[in-house]
Order: structure tokens, then C-alpha cells, then sequence
């Protein structure tokens, strides 16, 4: 595989503003460590008042559980950190578009925030396929924001599928 093809970490400066940006980078981070284990490579922070409670990156091939995605990761980490399923005053940083369960644990969760990546017209459903969060009935709406660091998260899975498709051949 063609060096220029690995993905690398982003280090931002940690006396910068602890922005949108700051955080999607260690998301994005995070999908470079699930590059190099050979998964799906979507990473996920959760914040809470500045500070990084949750962060994971996909396992599903590794554990061989469809649930284990990057934001049912760093779900379960940030209600474990807090002492509580509700998360209302947390942000979650992903690298692409909420999948239906990932979407349907943020709500159910009661994220504050979602900012997401790459829009995925196929599975995102938070607006790219079906957006989860209009639903009129649901008792917990989510703020979304997106396209935050978008160039680079969607080139790494690009990158991604690409390297698989060499290595088939
Ligand atoms: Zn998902």
C-alpha cells in the first residue's frame, strides 16, 4: 500500500480554542486508530463542559457486535463517567452521519449536541437518508450541527474502502 494513502493523526493545539474543530480532530484521531485495526474507520468524542468523557473509535469486526460503533462506544463511556443516562449537557463529535441505532441512542440518550462530519445519504439518519430527529412525537430533539472537518473524515474512509479493494485483488 501506497504510503500517501495512510492516514494520519491531526494534533491540535491544546492552548487554542477548545472548539468544533479541536474536538472533530480527536474524533478523527480516533477513526485513524480504527484505520490501523482494520475497522470501519468513524471515531467519536463526547464533551462535557470542555473536557472529553467518552471516546471510541468502531470495533465490530474485532468484537464481532453489530452495536459496537464509535458513538455506542463513547455513549456508554460519557453515562458511565456522569452517573447518568441523561446526557443533555453533553456535545458527541463524530466523523460520519449517525447510523438508525446511533441515532436512536442519542435520542434515547438525551445528547445535547451532535456534530457530525460526512453526511451519509445511504444510513445517516439524522438528515442525510432519513432524518430520526424530526420524528414530531419524540420527546427529545437534538441540536445538529455538520460538516465540521468533512474533507478529512470522508478521505480517510475513502482511503479505507480503497486499501480493501487493492487488497482483494
Ligand atoms: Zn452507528
Amino acid at each position: 500500500m501506497m504510503d500517501e494513502l495512510l492516514p494520519r493523526k491531526i494534533y491540535p493545539s491544546q492552548l487554542g480554542n477548545r472548539d468544533d474543530d479541536f474536538f472533530m480532530k480527536l474524533a478523527f484521531n480516533q477513526a485513524v486508530d480504527a484505520f490501523n485495526l482494520e475497522e470501519v474507520p468513524v471515531g467519536a468524542v463526547v464533551v462535557l463542559e470542555g473536557e472529553v468523557i467518552g471516546s471510541a473509535h468502531n470495533e465490530v469486526d474485532r468484537t464481532k457486535d453489530p452495536t459496537a460503533h464509535a458513538e455506542i462506544l463513547a455513549i456508554t463511556q460519557a453515562a458511565n463517567h456522569i452517573g447518568d443516562w441523561r446526557l443533555n449537557d453533553c456535545t458527541l463529535y463524530v466523523t460520519k452521519e449517525p447510523c438508525p441505532m446511533c441515532a436512536g441512542a442519542l435520542i434515547m440518550g438525551r445528547m445535547g449536541r451532535v456534530v457530525f462530519a460526512v453526511e451519509d445519504p445511504k444510513m445517516g439518519y439524522l438528515g442525510g437518508a432519513i432524518d430520526l430527529n424530526a420524528t414530531p412525537t419524540n420527546n427529545h430533539k437534538l441540536e445538529v450541527s455538520k460538516g465540521v472537518l468533512a474533507e478529512e473524515c470522508r478521505a480517510i474512509i475513502k482511503a479505507f474502502f480503497e486499501k480493501k479493494r487493492i487488497e482483494k485483488r
